[in-house]
């Protein structure tokens, strides 16, 4: 069994004090911490390796390009895709949603009286870029809805479905409540009827083994800073022989083959969807991310996570003022809640004075609120170098916050 204690000293920012309180970071589900091998590696690339990629001949160039695309491979072998160039780097899961969307709409892959097929479990990021693509070329976007648990209607799912879809993209975990989504389910349907999917998988990089050869998606997107890596870095997965056939939707440099004002053509992949000077040092910084993630294993992860999932539920429940939203039998480590009469947001207030960070609000997923008719939850994310002790920091903080207010 992993021992939190040495994994806790590997993340100096969990030394902080916040309003004079040791920091309790329950915010892991908007960015985990950074362990000091990303911290470091951050450093060392600016004081030493520091150069543009790819297209130098000396000698800095050229080891940035190696550890730039060490960082590539590390990725591949991280969710087990085919080819290296499967990997595109991004700035973020947004990014990479967008790139997709528009992507389609230029290659001609959605049009006029398409649909495209997405949950009511989503986030923003993965609601907006398809109602963007839908008004350009008047498509219609579909919304497979949820129940009071948190969790997808599939049969929804397969009525929903048909030879109008153009694609499918749905939420690998729920930002908002947790729920673990049936998407090999939903991938194999889709792909019964020759559609693509695309996984937003935000949420599940930092906690669940990913398998691309295994699960099939046609594109997963996912972001470096919510798993113990850098902001500003994001991994668009996409197959092959989709990304072949797509059209690039930024232009630019790295991203040509040849430039004539005749005609342009464009780099093989990666490149093509990779134009201008990227984040270097964070992606070059997301390897020892990944190898931290290797090194405590996801069987650790998941044991760690599932425990503080379930003590948090435990205790959280036990208070009378307190209701869980989102109650998924299949659940990552985070619970939503509210507090009758109260409002998030002066919850997460004066838990603040008491050094733990929550996060409250719609978390980016305003049609989930909607339905549950609240203004937003208090959402507490864990990640692995969370302790049943700040948990009961936590639920010390909460009967003071909640005697306060009422
Ligand atoms: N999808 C989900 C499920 C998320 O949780 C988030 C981040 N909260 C995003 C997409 C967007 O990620 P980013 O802001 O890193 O692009």
């Amino acid at each position: 069994m992993v021992n939190t204690a040495e994994i806790r000293k590997l993340f100096p920012i969990l030394n902080t004090e916040v309003n004079g309180k040791p920091l309790v970071y329950f915010d892991n589900g908007a960015t985990t911490q950074k362990p000091k091998s990303v911290i470091d590696c951050e450093r060392h690339y600016y004081e030493k390796l520091n150069a543009n990629i790819h297209r130098g001949v000396h000698h800095l160039s050229q080891i940035s390009t190696d550890a730039f695309e060490a960082s590539r491979k590390a990725v591949q072998s991280f969710i087990n895709a085919k080819h290296s160039e499967e990997i595109i780097f991004t700035n973020g899961t947004t990014e990479g949603i967008n790139i997709v969307a528009q992507s389609f709409r230029k290659s001609g892959f959605v049009g006029k009286g398409d649909e495209i097929l997405i949950s009511a479990l989503e986030h923003h990021s993965n609601i907006v870029p398809w109602q963007m693509l839908a008004e350009e070329v008047e498509a219609t976007v579909k919304v497979v809805p949820f129940n009071e648990k948190g969790e997808l209607d599939t049969e929804a799912f397969r009525s929903l479905i048909n030879q109008r879809t153009k694609i499918v993209a749905i939420s690998h975990i729920s930002n908002a409540l947790g729920s673990i989504n049936p998407i090999k389910k939903f991938i194999d349907w889709s792909h019964a009827l020759g559609i693509p999917v695309l996984i937003d998988g935000a949420q599940a990089a930092p906690h669940c083994k990913l398998d691309m050869q295994e699960l099939d998606a046609d594109f997963y997107t996912f972001s470096a800073h919510k798993m113990y890596g850098p902001t500003g870095v994001g991994v668009l997965y996409g197959k092959r022989d989709w990304l072949n056939k797509m059209e690039p939707v930024v232009g630019g440099g790295e991203m040509i083959a040849t430039v004539s004002f005749d005609k342009t053509t464009y780099a093989e992949l990666p490149h093509k969807f990779e134009a201008g000077t990227p984040n270097i040092a964070g992606v070059i910084a997301l390897k020892p991310a990944i190898e931290f993630i290797e090194k405590v294993g996801f069987d650790e992860i998941h044991a760690i996570e599932q425990q503080l999932l379930d003590y948090a539920t435990e205790k959280l429940s036990a208070l009378p003022d307190v209701r869980i939203i989102g109650t998924a039998e299949n659940k990552a480590s985070l619970v939503s809640f509210i507090v009758d009469g109260v409002h998030p947001y002066d919850i997460g207030t004066i838990l603040d004075k008491m050094g733990i960070a929550v996060r409250t609000g719609h978390h980016c997923a305003q049609p989930i609120m909607d339905q549950f008719k609240i203004p937003g939850t208090i959402r507490a994310s864990f990640a692995i170098y969370n302790t049943t002790e700040e948990i009961d920091a936590l639920v010390k903080g909460l009967e003071r916050a909640i005697n306060m207010l009422k």
